[in-house]
């Protein structure tokens, strides 16, 4: 496989998924002592590891060999498709509009270099359907869904992410939102697995991000528990099953007065903490006194995707909850941590990709140019502070102006003013 995959499921909104996956290159199915017995073509319903929708797959399924071979069909070339379970490799390249730079076409080429396959992405028209017909046929494509990187699904709920882990062993929630969207984020959860909802790993305690925990323990198992086997075991131990809830300890400190189903059922009070899950590690990750003083980041060393919780947020400032211990220090700690973990692909976008708390799929770059200017405005305001300004002076003299029409916000509950506020009074 060239690639892996990110994959954005847009719910409550109708925006489109931007970030796909680029199929361009070269595909070659995977062998390794199975030759003998695989060679020609990859394992069954493995296509090469690009995904398929199920119409496709069924497609794909019901095809064989012997139909090339057939007399009357002598003559073909075998299509480009054929290149997705034959023996050799597949090439894709695109297309792309010199100007808008968006893509016009994919092109699969067929294993014998024959009756390759153009898809047409720019929304053109189909030729007449009375046309003569080609064997290469004409094809038109479209995005539908999103995007995946090895087993990771980013799913965005009013502006809130939440990272899952879809795989063998089930389903892992970093956060688990508000309650009341649990039917919402469960039917999208079916629609991507059948398995059960193993844990929720809430990267605060802010109702938005565990107010959901109760719902998923309910439905879920325990990691390492089986269906039947777990219900034989809590028939035993007279307990429910319940999916497991993580959290760093401050997140129970803070929840102890909210109904006990909803607790995390797995506290960790040093650095970090370790699942590993689905065929991958993963790293839960304290970070001290930030947004509050109880925050993890989630980190899938496998598919190499780094899930923030507030500590990254591209929709506004940085959430300082002073009440709850966070402060600026943290938070641009934070940030340099996120960017010791990420690594860019060379000299370019890409490599390991950050889900933050609120707002749009990023990588390095982007937490960079928010590191430097959350640290920016530190400075300025750490200035002024030390220059003995009070706190009125330095909401007047507007120290975030430049930066306002991106983060700024004067409504909601996160305004410019409070941010400089906590800022102000945290250093
Ligand atoms: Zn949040």
């Amino acid at each position: 496989m060239r690639r892996r995959f990110i994959a954005a499921l847009l719910l409550g909104t109708t925006l489109p998924a931007l970030a796909q996956v680029d199929f361009i290159g070269e595909w070659a199915p995977r062998f390794h002592e199975d030759q003998p017995e695989r060679i020609p073509g990859p394992e069954l319903g493995d296509y090469l590891g690009i995904p398929v929708n199920d119409a496709l797959r069924l497609r794909a399924d019901s095809w064989d060999a012997d139909l090339v071979s057939m007399p009357e069909r002598q003559c073909n070339p075998h299509p480009a498709t054929y290149s997705f379970r034959g023996p050799a490799n597949l090439r894709v390249s695109k297309e792309a509009d010199p100007v808008t730079q968006e893509i016009v076409s994919y092109t699969i080429y067929g294993t014998f270099g024959r009756a390759t396959r153009v898809i047409w992405m720019d929304g053109r028209p189909h030729p007449s359907p009375n046309a003569a017909h080609t064997w290469a046929g004409f094809s038109t494509g479209k995005w539908e869904g999103g995007i995946l990187r090895g087993n990771i699904y980013m799913l965005s709920v009013a502006g809130r992410n939440i990272t899952l882990s879809v795989g063998p062993e089930g389903v892992l929630l970093v956060d688990a939102g508000l309650a009341a969207w649990a039917p919402q984020i469960v039917s999208a959860i079916q629609k991507l697995s059948i398995k059960p909802i193993r844990c929720v790993i809430d990267t605060n305690a802010d109702e938005d991000h565990a107010g959901g925990n109760a719902a998923f323990a309910k439905i879920g198992r325990p990691v390492g528990a089986g269906g039947a086997g777990s219900q034989l075991f809590a028939d035993i131990a007279g307990a429910e099953p319940r999916a497991d809830i993580y959290a760093h300890i401050n997140v129970l400190n803070r929840l102890a007065a909210a109904p006990a189903d909803g607790w995390p059922t797995s506290t960790y009070f040093n650095e970090s903490k370790e699942l590993f899950f689905n065929d991958e590690a993963v790293q839960i990750i304290h970070q001290p006194a930030a947004h509050t003083d109880g925050d993890s980041m989630v980190f899938f060393r496998r598919s190499d995707v780094l899930s923030t919780g507030d500590l990254f947020d591209t929709t506004g400032y940085p959430r300082i909850d002073r009440e709850r211990g966070g402060t600026i220090q943290g938070i641009i700690d934070g940030l340099n941590r996120i960017l010791d973990i990420t690594i860019p692909a060379a000299q370019q976008e890409g490599g390991t990709m950050v889900i933050p708390g609120h707002g749009r799929l990023c990588d390095e770059a982007d937490v960079v140019e928010y590191r430097d200017m959350v640290t920016i405005l530190r400075d300025r305001i750490q200035d002024m502070k030390r220059n003995g300004m009070t706190l009125d002076q330095v909401i007047a003299a507007r120290p975030t102006r430049d930066y306002d029409g991106r983060y700024g916000a004067i409504s909601g509950p996160w305004t410019t003013e409070r941010f400089v506020e906590a800022v102000y009074g945290t250093i």
